[in-house]
């Protein structure tokens, strides 16, 4: 039977994730991943997990397992709204939405704000979820160009302004202020406020997604949140547990102006009813008992250690001409190679010679990037984040002293 005729004109514009469809070739056994972007199992913090699952189901019983509310448990909204306060943000639990991860939110906020033919301005490079998302809900994605500092804002106005003036509707910018994946660079305070000034001058939402922020390297996130410096509710902000507890809870929330968090709970009624209600009601003690007070300041060490090893191998083994991002949290260094290599192409001798990464273009909106790879230090031990660097340059000598030499099995 052929099913092409059968498609919407939503699901005929679905594209996978360019990160999955690379899965089959990066994941073999034996090999130094650099490409995962997950944080690592040995962080999850399993005694607890099991305790708390244990105390929930002795309290709840089989309510744990029933039908929630959309908007999710309300004592979690309420504590979440309190644990707002942290990142400079008033919030009561009518601000707050759970989600199940924040991808879902990205997946809401498409569908709740954008028609096809909308624009969706994006950072170059940008997170290729939230990217795959806002484009399966039909928007045109425009990139503007980050710097070390963050997106260069003069850009975001030109672009936008140009935009408008070919009567274009520019709906919203999507950003990833903190630690950003994949690039690893966080935004700098002025621009933050530049940035929301633009919002208001070229009247668009801006979607601020946060999953790193807890996983700050010095003694604080330095820059205050966008959504904290929000004077008129156009910042919808999300974060999510996947990273400071584990994604498997799919547990996330969005912080949001009221009617925008109604919309949105009418959108995920048909989406999946409710989060999960026992993810929920464990994340809920994990919270509240101080669990992840104590547990957060562990991973930060574990993972700045990491990244430690990781930019100490690039500064050690990288050749000339190579630049990468050296982060101040999260997960992930960006490198940058001199023009003329490809990443792309590289990848499959890299995976012969035993480690993967992921190529950078997928992430760049404007199909720029093919010199740009992203190095994730979250998930290999410090041993094999060494060799892998140390693998990755020799091929990249290799490919600057030969661009067209085959050197398979070297
Ligand atoms: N946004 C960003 C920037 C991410 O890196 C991720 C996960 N890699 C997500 C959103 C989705 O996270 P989750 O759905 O697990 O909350």
């Amino acid at each position: 039977m052929n099913m092409s005729d059968f498609y919407s004109d939503g699901a005929r514009r679905l594209k996978p994730s360019a990160i999955r469809k690379m899965v089959h070739l990066i994941d073999k056994p034996g090999i130094i991943s650099l490409a995962g972007g997950m944080p690592s199992t040995e962080t999850f913090p399993m005694d607890i997990i099991r305790e708390l699952f244990d105390q929930v189901y002795a309290r709840r019983g089989p309510a744990a397992f029933q039908y929630g509310l959309t908007g999710g448990i309300r004592e979690l909204a309420v504590w979440l709204a309190e644990f707002m306060a942290t990142r400079g943000v008033t919030a009561s639990s009518e601000n707050i939405i759970m989600t199940s991860g924040s991808q879902q939110a990205l997946r809401l906020v498409g569908e709740v704000f954008l028609d096809p033919g909308d624009v969706a301005v994006v950072e170059l490079p940008s997170y290729i979820g939230g990217t795959t998302a806002l484009r399966n809900a039909g928007a045109d994605l425009v990139g503007v160009s980050q710097a070390d500092d963050g997106i260069v804002t003069d850009e975001l106005d030109a672009t936008v302004a140009r935009l408008k003036a070919q009567g274009r509707r520019v709906k919203l910018l999507y950003t990833i202020p903190n630690f950003q994946n994949p690039s690893g660079i966080s935004i700098s305070t002025s621009k933050r406020r530049e940035i929301l000034r633009l919002a208001a001058r070229h009247d668009f939402l801006i979607i601020e997604d946060d999953p790193y922020y807890e996983l700050f390297f010095g003694d604080s996130v330095e820059q205050p949140t966008m959504k904290s410096l929000d004077e008129d509710g156009r910042v919808i902000y999300l974060s999510s547990f996947s990273k400071i507890l584990a994604p498997g809870f799919r547990a996330a929330w969005m912080c949001a102006d009221p009617a925008i968090v109604r919309t949105i709970e009418i959108a995920k009624e048909a989406a999946d009813i409710c989060s999960s209600t026992m993810d929920q009601a464990i994340v809920l003690a994990y919270c509240k008992d101080g669990h992840l007070a104590r547990h957060v300041p562990k991973i930060r060490r574990f993972y700045y250690e990491r990244r430690n090893v990781m930019v100490d191998a690039l500064r050690r083994h990288m050749p000339a001409g190579v630049t990468w991002t050296e982060p101040s949290g999260g997960f992930f260094c960006w490198a940058r190679l001199p023009s003329g290599l490809d990443s792309e192409a590289m990848l499959p001798e890299s995976v012969d010679r035993g480690v993967a990464y992921v190529v950078g273009a997928p992430f760049h909106v404007d199909g720029g990037g093919q010199n740009t790879l992203r190095l994730a230090y979250s998930k290999e031990a410090p041993n094999s984040l060494t060799r892998g660097v140390e693998i990755l340059s020799k091929l990249i000598s290799d490919h600057l002293r030969d661009p067209n030499g085959s050197r398979t099995g070297n």
